[in-house]
């Protein structure tokens, strides 16, 4: 038995062995998903979403296991479920197959077709955000005010960043630059812009299957 759980009260004990055991279980669990998914070159392109998921949200697990992330913490006047939707399409958890409930069948995310535009997107949420004709515009004001903030925080400016270093910011992880006791002010000025950028992203998602006319 570690010292510190000996030590403690009896009526402690169970609780002590807790907080002794949480930093020993999240080494653990890092070290798994480190050997799991080695990281990548910035550039590289994805073999397939659990891939495409690690190269955007990568630095952001590899934080104590116990720690609810600080998007969900954050009180805000919106709903962080669609950010969290967005944020877990590489597992099948959550029903982000909504976005092609017309083919009326799941598909595997890597034979995923954009339904604005019919082209192949591993790395879907990239897709979406930041290329695609049929979304792309509703990031706009987002990326304006992310642009600004960097340079308000000395950090690399907005065009500098990969796509995906873009994508994981503007799905509410710091910059990947950025000095952690910054990361709770960096998130209460974002949470916000990006809560109300994803509600819209989804209601258009849902709501107009097809946005592209055929070329
Ligand atoms: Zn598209």
């Amino acid at each position: 038995m570690p010292l510190s759980v000996a030590l403690a009260k009896s009526g402690n004990r169970r609780k002590s062995y807790t907080t002794y055991l949480k930093p020993l279980v999240t080494a653990e669990w890092i070290r798994q998903l480190t050997a799991a998914h080695p990281p990548q070159p910035p550039n590289a392109t994805p073999a397939g979403r659990t891939q495409a998921h690690f190269m955007i949200h990568g630095p952001s697990l590899y934080n104590n296991l116990y720690k609810i992330p600080p998007y969900l913490n954050i009180c805000t006047a919106r709903n962080p479920m669609s950010l969290t939707r967005f944020r877990s399409q590489s597992h099948q958890l959550i029903p982000t197959h909504k976005f092609t409930v017309e083919i009326a069948q799941r598909v595997t995310y890597d034979q995923k077709i954009c339904p604005y535009c019919d082209q192949q997107a591993t790395g879907n949420e990239i897709h979406i955000m930041l290329q695609c004709p049929g979304t792309k515009h509703i990031a706009n004001d987002l990326v304006a005010t992310l642009t600004t903030l960097l340079t308000h925080s000395h950090q690399p400016t907005w065009n500098s960043l990969t796509l995906y270093q873009q994508a994981s910011i503007m799905l509410a992880d710091p910059p990947p630059t950025l000095p952690q006791k910054f990361h709770q002010t960096w998130l209460h000025a974002t949470l916000p812009h990006i809560l109300s950028y994803i509600a819209v992203l989804e209601a258009h998602l849902y709501n107009t299957p097809h946005a592209m006319p055929p070329p």
